[in-house]
């Protein structure tokens, strides 16, 4: 680490550390953090980095998961930046050493604080690439081409004007029969264009040398697939739109990489660090407002859950959860969305493996269309699968909040967020949600009417968290809701004194 980042000093103030060192690191508006930045720092500067790092990114995450997008997200992350001091140019759009030297370190430290959990490392590497998503997106196309050049994507080549002229009739016939070209047309209001209207659309596209990059082919074969690359002339053709996926598609493959080296450097510098950086690294993912909001049992304590707490803790159990279980207890059944999201918050709020298997199988044999036979052939491999048991023997996170309501469940299912499913399609006006509140769950009218109108301005968590208030004597989870798990485990705290183990007793009183 002491390499990656310089010299650490203990005790300078960040004000003199801001006057004494120069960044030398990428002078654009965007890096695509190839290297470290190597100045001298204090702890105290590289703590604030980190935080301030994880602050950015957990806004993006939060906004994305409350259903926020394009200009609202943009919105959110423009914000963020600026408080953080993370904008990397001015109003006056001019680079910002000090900013910039503050958004690398921020970068790099959380990279490395991320890259000791799977889950961390997955969450790190999607907002990551959001907020490169939005900084690209800023550039010009001179800032782009520029981008491209500095930052080792130059093997993305314009195409040359020789050669689209001597391939306009094919880049045309490919455009022809390209969907996403003609919706994209139709979007641009070049509406209900006639067939011959359209061929001339599209060889007036073909012929603008702009419009075209020639890329390696290895790196586009799924876009061949899709049609968003096409194969002229023995090389691999995109469209200036399709260009920005691909830089996506890199910058996250680095990233992914870049993980892996972090994980070593991690273990590298830990025992030189040990009373130092390796804590603060260590730290950063479970502060926030000053308390971890990661339910501290989450997958982590399989055990502390039995099947009858199931059924004792109801209570606790956030809105999204308490249809699932309803649901099964009703059909004796549950579809693949709900049943993975079921397994994985059983086991994010601590039911074994073993009584796992015992539940879903209580369960879904009591339907007549399920014997125990047919259990263990079509069922029970994705319990044990869920548990990292099968397969790639991976120990799957339960499903965040923001997984949850991005969840796309049908009519047959009950999965998803239901402070958005019961707030939009054929439930827009809120009003099942309403009752359910009022009726299933004796949230007094004017508390309900105030929790539908959030979840119907689609602040979902926000909902929930009221929700989770009502129930709860007015008490609010301070860092908001996350994960279904964590709304558990706040629960537990607020409703028995020692959280998940006055359950674990009940529970192992009753069984
Ligand atoms: S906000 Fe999260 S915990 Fe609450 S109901 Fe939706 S998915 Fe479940």
């Amino acid at each position: 680490m002491p390499s990656a980042f310089g010299v650490l000093k203990s005790a300078n103030a960040v004000a003199q550390e801001r006057a004494r060192s120069k960044y030398t690191g990428n002078a654009a508006r965007l890096d695509a953090y190839a290297t470290p930045p190597t100045e001298e720092r204090s702890i105290d500067y590289l703590e604030r980095c980190a935080s301030d790092r994880y602050a950015l990114l957990r806004a993006i995450d939060d906004a994305r998961s409350g259903g926020k997008k394009d200009e609202e997200l943009k919105k959110v992350i423009r914000e963020e930046e600026e408080r953080r001091e993370m904008r990397r140019t001015n109003g006056r759009g001019e680079f910002d050493e000090e900013n910039a030297s503050r958004d690398a370190t921020g970068h790099f430290l959380l990279r490395l604080a991320s890259s000791l959990k799977e889950e961390h490392e997955r969450w790190f590497v999607e907002n990551e690439l959001e907020l490169f998503k939005y900084r690209f997106g800023e550039l010009s196309e001179s800032g782009k081409e520029s981008f491209m050049k500095t930052n080792g994507f130059d093997d993305y080549g314009a195409a040359s004007e020789r050669d689209v002229q001597e391939h306009k009739n094919e880049l045309r016939d490919v455009l022809m029969a390209d969907f996403e070209f003609r919706k994209a047309l139709k979007d641009a209001s070049v509406n209900n264009l006639k067939l011959g209207e359209f061929e001339r659309k599209c060889a007036e596209e073909a012929r603008n040398a702009k419009n075209w990059f020639v890329v390696g082919f290895e790196e586009v074969s799924p876009l061949v697939r899709t049609r968003r690359a096409y194969l002229i002339g023995g090389r691999a053709w995109i469209r200036k739109e399709t260009l920005d996926q691909l830089v996506f598609g890199r910058f996250r493959t680095r990233l992914s990489l870049g993980m892996k080296k972090a994980k070593e450097l991690f273990k590298q510098f830990e025992v030189a660090e040990a009373n130092r950086l390796a804590p603060l690294l260590r730290a950063v993912h479970n502060k926030r407002s000053g308390r971890a909001y990661e339910g501290r049992r989450a997958y982590e304590g399989e055990g502390t859950m039995s099947i009858s707490g199931i059924e004792q803790t109801q209570d606790s159990f956030p809105l999204c959860m308490r249809q699932l279980h309803n649901a099964l207890k009703k059909k004796h059944h549950l579809t693949h969305g709900g049943r993975r999201q079921y397994q994985l918050y059983l086991k994010g709020i601590g039911l074994p493996l073993d009584q796992a298997l015992v539940f879903w199988k209580t369960e879904f044999t009591k339907s007549p269309d399920c014997s125990a036979e047919k259990f263990e052939k079509d069922y029970s491999y994705g319990i044990r699968h869920a548990y990292g048991r099968e397969g790639k023997r991976v120990n799957y996170t339960p499903h965040s909040c923001g997984q949850c309501i991005n969840a796309t469940p049908g009519e047959k299912d009950s999965h998803g967020c239901p402070f958005r499913t019961m707030t939009s399609g054929g439930n827009k006006n809120g009003e099942a949600l309403h009752e359910l509140l009022t009726k299933s769950m004796k949230i007094p009218e004017d508390a309900s009417i105030k929790i539908v109108d959030k979840a119907k301005g689609m602040h979902y968590q926000i909902a929930c968290g009221m929700t989770f208030a009502a129930l709860h004597d007015g008490k609010e989870i301070e860092a908001g809701v996350h994960t279904p798990h964590q709304y558990f485990h706040e629960s537990r705290n607020i409703i028995a004194p020692a959280p998940g183990e006055a359950a674990v007793a009940t529970a192992t009183t009753a069984a």
